[in-house]
């Protein structure tokens, strides 16, 4: 996994929520920019592209 703004290393890290303050959010920290990457958002943009496979077969 690499940062999406500067490809740099990034680690698992957590935060307290903002919503819940007992509570930690599982996050990605980039080491060399800090940005921080929540969970959730990273497992929605694994999601595989079978959609356009699926499309191309049909077409023909
Ligand atoms: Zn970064």
């Amino acid at each position: 996994m690499k940062c999406p703004r500067c490809q740099g290393f990034v680690i698992h890290d957590q935060i307290w929520s903002s919503t819940d303050n007992l509570r930690t959010l599982p996050i990605l920290r980039c080491l060399n920019c800090g940005e921080t990457i929540e969970d959730g958002i990273i497992r929605n943009r694994h999601k595989p592209e079978l959609v356009n496979s699926l499309t191309a077969a049909k077409s023909g």
